[in-house]
């Protein structure tokens, strides 16, 4: 954002009533734009205040022209009316009552949305194969038996194009339905680098409570960056009726710990989010272990004779025909061998000087990824060692359902 787009920003906040006593200035920095404390401000204290007429929400669809052309705009997924405001808003230019906010939002933010495919590979190596392993798996100590093990070194690359593979189904539907049929709201033409942009909008900035049917993008308040060193739980917002009967809603964000004057100030987006999804959703990640995931999927082959079975019990066991562990501490060598770089190897790249932030964050990730790989195989080694030792579940249940023999055979009716 250029200096006199920031000044109109600061200005139309001012007039709008948002702000709070300027204790918060919109400032260049480190993370792109961020918030900076015009004077030491202790723990708890209101930063930004920013009323409802100014966030970008269902009712601001429901007021707009695209809400006109579609309905109150009641039909469109929340994200989907909101992106679709965003973009006719942008099309408005200076015409549009958000024109300084919108000015001063990034074009993109290293989401791996935004990667070129060059970029998303570094996250893997050359093979982005999926794998399946054999495995026993013990649920609950009362059903044990053979799964296969997917293991896709690919995590937050398949996610990526599984996200991108949703905002285009997405797009073509509202290309379709709504933005061809209202050439008068998109003059020019939408394309699906200006949807994917809106929603990677939507995913960076939206503060995450704000779900479904209260999405929101809140200026001003979307300006506050995140800091790993915030790890107090609870969020450093609110929402407050302001007013004489508390009519007019106002959006508003504390500072979770004191700050200096001319310090930024920060908050904790999500103590949850994985180093991956940090990745998708904000173009970043954290060096903290307790980040680092690999998604197991476990899931029973359809041609396994005992398949109806096994899915019966796993169901009874809380589980479907394929079961997601997040950051499940299991298995695998092989899987670790799919990568074309050892952690070693990316710690030492990770501490060069220099690095483009993409690549750091796709060494973040993958790094992070190979941790828990290595873990779950020392987990799982153990489990082996155990397993000799452990009445054999899987034949007491099989046995129940009549599958398996006293003797101990397997009893095959094909
Ligand atoms: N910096 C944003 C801007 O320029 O508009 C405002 C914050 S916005 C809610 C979230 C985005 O800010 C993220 O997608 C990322 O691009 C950036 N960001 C926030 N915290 C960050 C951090 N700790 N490290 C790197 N980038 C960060």
């Amino acid at each position: 954002a250029t200096v006199s787009a920031m000044e109109d920003f600061r200005r139309w906040l001012a007039s709008h009533g948002a702000g709070d006593g300027g204790k918060a200035i919109p400032a260049a920095v480190p993370e792109g734009l961020g918030l900076v404390a015009a004077r030491d401000l202790p723990r708890g204290e209101v930063v930004a205040e920013v009323p409802k007429k100014l966030w970008m929400d269902a009712d601001a669809v429901a007021a707009s022209d695209i809400g006109r052309a579609c309905g109150g705009g009641g039909g469109l997924r929340p994200w989907v009316a909101v992106a679709l405001l965003l973009l006719s808003e942008v099309a408005r230019g200076a015409d549009s009552p958000w024109a300084p906010y919108l000015a001063i939002l990034p074009r993109q933010t290293d989401s791996t949305i935004f990667w070129s495919e060059e970029e998303l590979l570094e996250i893997q190596g050359q093979c982005a194969m999926q794998k399946f392993l054999p495995v026993v798996v013990c649920w609950d100590l009362s059903v044990t038996f053979m799964l296969l093990l997917s293991l896709a070194g690919t995590q937050l690359l398949s996610t990526t194009v599984g996200v991108k593979e949703y905002v285009q189904s997405e797009f073509d539907s509202v290309q379709a339905e709504i933005i061809s049929t209202n050439k008068d709201l998109f003059p020019g033409s939408i394309t699906f680098d200006d949807f994917l942009w809106a929603f990677g909008m939507l995913r960076s900035r939206v503060f995450p409570e704000l779900r479904g049917d209260k999405l929101a993008l809140i200026p001003f308040a979307d300006l506050v960056n995140h800091s790993p060193n915030i790890t107090s739980e609870g969020s450093s917002w609110e929402i407050k009726g302001k007013g004489l009967f508390g009519r007019e809603l106002m959006f508003s964000l504390r500072t979770p710990v004191n700050v200096k004057s001319g310090q930024q100030i920060y908050i904790q987006y999500d103590l949850d989010k994985s180093n991956a999804e940090l990745a998708l959703d904000y173009g970043f990640v954290e060096s903290n272990p307790s980040r680092d995931s690999f998604t197991v999927t476990l899931e029973i082959s359809e041609s396994d004779p005992f398949y109806g079975d096994k899915l019966d019990i796993a169901e009874a066991n809380g589980l479907g025909e394929t079961a997601y562990f997040d950051a499940m501490r299991d298995a695998c060598k092989s899987a670790l061998a799919d990568y074309h770089t050892t952690i070693e190897e990316d710690e030492e790249l990770s501490g060069r000087e220099n690095l483009q932030p993409r690549l750091a964050i796709a060494i973040g990730v993958r790094a992070g990824e190979k941790k828990v790989l290595q873990h779950i195989d020392g987990i799982f080694k153990q489990r082996e060692e155990e397993l000799d030792g452990l009445e054999y579940y899987q034949e007491r249940r099989l046995k129940d359902l009549g599958l398996v023999s006293d003797n101990g055979e397997i009893i095959f009716w094909e």
